[in-house]
């Protein structure tokens, strides 16, 4: 619960609240990616070198008992154990004894950390469940430091110190404490959540209820780059997108701040941009006068590579590899001639994909490279 909460407060209570039927197929990707995790905690298991005590065959009750059991006996690793205080509940990959108790431990088919490489830090998702079965192990005497692992895709062994500050936003410890309490009150019933439309929606099994509800109530998170955070300190002043789209904007802003936290002016100008954009249905606009040159060849460069471009390709450029390397193939041809157009990669491929210019350009027989 704690893991779902961390990705979408609502998700939980969809989970505890929601009728059962308005849930939608678990899609196919999250299938993968279990499936992908299942294996890789089987090959890293059978790896071992070190002995074990296995108690993945045992489930419920059984499994907690014999995960108890193994600790009296001192087992110096568990896999696979059960462990409960009050009404906590933790299913920690391993268990391993060290001289301050069992440390838990998950294994993880993706990287321990997020993050430019030389800034990492801990996943806030992978730390909440490792703090809920430190505070379990706290609780029933058998551990004395706030601290657990994670055997990560690569093979490593990543600590995550949950006592450490993190920047400006206290430890990873604090981080569990908050989460714990709104589970609590999720769970309780004293604590209501709204759906807010963000990334994790679209691979959610309540996808289809959720955007249901986003759109009836004409939601702010239907805006681009409008997150729940923004969404909860804008809707006291204006609940819908419409409200945002026709209201006047200038008496919230002083100077260089607004009266809506972590909102500039700035920001709070171009969110109002596409509120309109939305409220007028979509249709697009031009906020400078466009010079698109005329030319006889052109290509558009993308990140990824359907494979069905590749034949669209002149042959030397049919190089298997990267995308980054097709660009660097590509941009010198094209730069060589006078009358050839380069139009670099959009972030959002799709648009492109599916642009109107594109699609005439190609009834009309232009060559288009896709690299
Ligand atoms: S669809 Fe989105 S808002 Fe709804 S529960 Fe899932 S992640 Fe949360």
């Amino acid at each position: 619960m704690l893991y779902d909460l961390v990705v979408c407060p609502h998700r939980p209570t969809m989970d505890l609240r929601a009728d059962p039927a308005d849930r939608d197929p678990t899609h196919l990707f999250v299938e993968l990616l279990w499936e992908r995790g299942n294996a890789y905690e089987a090959k890293v298991i059978a790896g071992l070198t070190t002995p074990f005590v296995d108690l993945s065959a045992y489930k419920t009750d059984e499994k907690e008992r014999r995960t108890a059991e193994a600790m009296d006996a001192g087992a110096p690793l568990i896999y696979a154990g059960r462990i409960r205080a009050a009404d906590l509940l933790g299913v920690p990959d391993l268990l391993r004894r060290e001289p301050c108790g069992y440390v838990p431990g998950d294994i993880k088919s993706g990287a321990a950390e997020e993050g430019p490489e030389d800034d990492s830090r801990p996943k806030p998702h992978y730390a909440v469940q490792l703090a809920l079965y430190v505070d379990i192990l706290e609780r029933q005497g058998r551990l004395s430091e706030r601290r657990g692992f994670v055997w990560d895709r690569h093979g490593k062994e990543v600590p995550y110190d949950l006592t450490a500050p993190q920047g400006k936003r206290g430890t990873l410890w604090q981080d569990y404490e908050k989460a714990l309490a709104l589970a609590r009150g999720i769970a309780a019933g004293t604590t209501e959540t709204r759906p807010a439309y963000a990334a994790p929606c679209k691979l959610c099994h309540w996808y289809s209820s959720c955007t249901a509800r986003l759109k009836h109530e004409d939601d702010l998170t239907l805006l681009p780059e409008l997150g729940r955070e923004k969404r909860d300190a804008l809707c006291g002043t204006f609940p819908t997108v419409k409200a945002f789209a026709a209201a006047e904007t200038a008496p919230h802003i002083h100077k260089k701040k607004t009266a809506f936290p972590g909102i500039g002016p700035d920001t709070l100008k171009k969110l109002q941009a596409r509120a309109k954009l939305r409220a007028d249905g979509g249709r697009p606009y031009a906020r400078a006068p466009l010079a698109v040159p005329r030319a006889r060849a052109r290509a558009l460069l993308r990140r990824r590579d359907p494979p069905d471009a590749r034949p669209l390709l002149p042959a030397r450029l049919r190089r298997p590899g990267k995308p980054r390397r097709r660009d660097r193939a590509v941009r010198p041809v094209l730069r060589r001639r006078a009358d050839a157009a380069l139009y670099p990669s959009h972030p959002h491929p799709r648009t492109l994909t599916a642009s109107p210019a594109l699609r005439a350009s190609r009834a009309r027989g232009l060559s288009h490279c896709r690299p």
